[in-house]
């Protein structure tokens, strides 16, 4: 970052460079100063213990008031340093215009002395360059007036020395003090020039700095908005993706929603539903277990089933001991929970089993709660992203299971008959087809009777034909009870004739069931208001192959031996036999 803009430190140190070299190129230094003074001194000394002073016109210095002179004045310079006077630069400027003045009177006037003239010379020589230069940088402003003033210094020091010395050493001198001034007017017109053109350099490389520490900063301020942009699109990359993954998900939930839905609407069996969803939860979801119960219900589960997925089988043991109070618990709920923390203490089931989170799903078919589906998971979380995903499954299963109800309730009223709910006549005669084929294939005996309630016409007349429909659901319901427990099955063949099938049975274990049968129906006594009626049966028994090896003619050699029960006496169980075939 920032590599190629120049560094604000660079920048400053060379500035300080370029400052630092027009400094030194001032001529300003005390010591120096004060060597001049002293050799000054010394020289005035000179001039007055050697007594080389000659006359002049005006000889109004000699050597010692000379020497008093510089004493005075190089003790004054030199305290005036030690108390820093010259910290500004204007004290300095005037203090040093007085100096050079009295030095050009000193040697404009100055008897002949030739000795002291000349370190008198260099020093004005030096002080001017000193004045002119010092302060070049400080106080631009008046530098031009203090070039004229030292030229006009110049100008009278000469005019003085022309008027009071005549030597040759003196026209000397005012020749060199006259080239010494252009010559600083050359050099400091020379290091003006050099000093504007850094003061240029520096103001054009200044402007650069400044223009290049805008860009930088701009480039920085573009940099971090970059860095800034760069971090929210990576922040909404992975929102991306996360929302890629979710949508994912999704698309395989939906996927195995509509698998299942359509199995489900394929099949009328509840049992194989319940199979497949609680499968494609615990594929889909994972959640540690799931389970579907079903309360008993005449056509779907006469007992009540629970169907459960998990890999606890205590949780498994202990859910099944617990499902009718989930049930009631669910029914009362009425809508979906979810249960996490300590609201997970009242299911017993769980134990110690790590389970964190449990949703209680009711199963209801128009506000009729016929079960519940629990979804439990070892994560608190589990169901914090919604649960209309399970809710979505339990509505297409509620439709399932309402279809299959209404597919068994239509096929119990084409198989059953309206008023004893056993099979009717056509129904009978289906799976009576059914038994005779597979007894002729597989040669396995096959046991009909044929029983009819006797007189039961006076039944009828004498009680009314309410009471004799009792009467005729009471032998049709023992009839039944018997077909059921012993394999079989039963069917109204009449008004008040019924036919029952005893498949893979002989002719003598048809008749115990059915002797027992008949006793039964003889005790029953059917209750209809006032009355106690009882009535007895005449059967028929036939059995395949034993005594009709003819499938076909089954129903009517038990039809034959029932009438012949009716003949002799009725209230009988006649078994079959050529004999009565023939009689007929
Ligand atoms: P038998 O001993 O010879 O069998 O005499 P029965 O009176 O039982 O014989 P019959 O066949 O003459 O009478 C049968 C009666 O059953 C005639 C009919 O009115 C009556 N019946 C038929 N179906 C029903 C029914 O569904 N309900 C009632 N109440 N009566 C029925
Ligand atoms: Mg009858
Ligand atoms: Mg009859």
């Amino acid at each position: 970052m920032g590599e190629n803009i120049l560094n604000k430190s660079d920048t400053d140190e060379e500035i300080q460079s370029i400052n630092d070299k027009m400094n030194n190129s001032i001529i300003y230094n005390p010591i120096f100063h004060r060597i001049i003074y002293v050799a000054c001194i010394l020289s005035s000394i000179i001039c007055a213990v050697g007594k080389i002073s000659n006359e002049s016109k005006n000889p109004s210095f000699n050597a010692y008031e000379v020497f008093v002179v510089l004493l005075v004045l190089f003790v004054i310079d030199f305290f005036l340093y030690r108390m820093n006077y010259f910290m500004s630069t204007k004290v300095f400027l005037v203090f040093r215009f007085c100096e050079i003045l009295l030095f050009e009177l000193i040697i404009a006037v100055i008897a002949n002395i030739n000795v002291l003239v000349m370190p008198l010379s260099a020093m004005i020589f030096l002080w001017e360059t000193e004045y002119i230069l010092y302060g070049s940088d400080f106080m631009k402003d008046n530098i031009f007036t203090r070039r004229i003033v030292i030229a006009i210094l110049a100008i009278i020091s000469s005019a003085l020395g022309a008027n009071y010395r005549e030597e040759v050493i003196w026209t000397c001198f005012i020749v060199l003090h006259i080239v010494i001034v252009c010559g600083v007017y050359a050099i400091v017109n020379m290091i003006v020039e050099i000093n504007d053109r850094n003061e240029k350099r520096i103001f054009k490389l200044s402007n650069e700095v400044a223009d290049i520490q805008d860009a930088n900063e701009k480039l920085i301020e573009y940099q971090e908005k970059i860095e800034t942009i760069n971090e929210e699109i990576n922040y909404q990359r992975i929102e991306m993706k996360r929302t890629n993954n979710e949508l994912e998900q999704v698309n395989k939930e939906v996927e195995a929603q509509a698998e299942v839905m359509k199995y489900m609407s394929s099949t009328f069996s509840v049992q194989k539903c319940v199979d497949v969803l609680t499968d494609s939860i615990i594929e889909m979801r994972q959640p540690k277990l799931c389970a579907i119960y079903t309360a008993p219900d005449d056509f779907i589960d006469k007992y009540g089933n629970i169907t459960i997925k998990t890999n606890y089988t205590s949780i498994e043991r202990r859910l099944k001991e617990d499902s009718k109070d989930l049930f009631k618990l669910a029914k009362d709920n009425k809508a979906t929970r979810i249960y996490v923390k300590d609201e997970l203490e009242q299911f017993g089931f769980i134990g110690k089993a790590n389970i964190n989170s449990v949703a209680l799903f009711p199963l209801a078919e128009e506000e009729a709660t016929y079960g519940f589906m629990i979804v439990a998971s070892d994560r608190e979380d589990f169901f914090d992203k919604g649960i209309a995903y399970y809710e979505g499954c339990i509505a297409e299963f509620n439709i399932s299971v309402k279809n299959t109800r209404l597919y068994l309730m239509m096929q119990d009223m084409a198989h059953k008959d309206g008023l004893t709910h056993i099979n009717n006549r056509m129904y009978f005669m289906q799976l009576f087809e059914a038994t005779v084929n597979k007894a002729k294939k597989e040669k396995t005996p096959v046991s009909v009777a044929l029983y009819d309630i006797d007189k039961f016409k006076s039944v009828n007349d004498t009680y009314g034909h309410l009471a004799g429909d009792e009467v005729i659901k009471m032998v049709a319901s023992i009839g039944d009870k018997y077909a059921e427990a012993n394999d079989g099955y039963v069917g109204r063949y009449g008004g008040e004739e019924f036919l029952i099938v005893f498949p893979d049975k002989d002719k003598n274990q048809a008749l115990s069931i059915l002797e027992a049968m008949h006793e039964e129906i003889k005790n029953t006594v059917v209750k209809y208001e006032e009355y106690n009626i009882n009535v007895n049966v005449c059967i028929g028994l036939t059995a395949y192959p034993e005594i009709c090896d003819e499938p076909s003619l089954l129903i009517n050699r038990a039809d034959m031996a029932m009438y012949y029960g009716k003949e002799h006496g009725r209230g009988r169980l006649v078994i079959d036999s050529p004999e009565i075939a023939q009689e007929d």
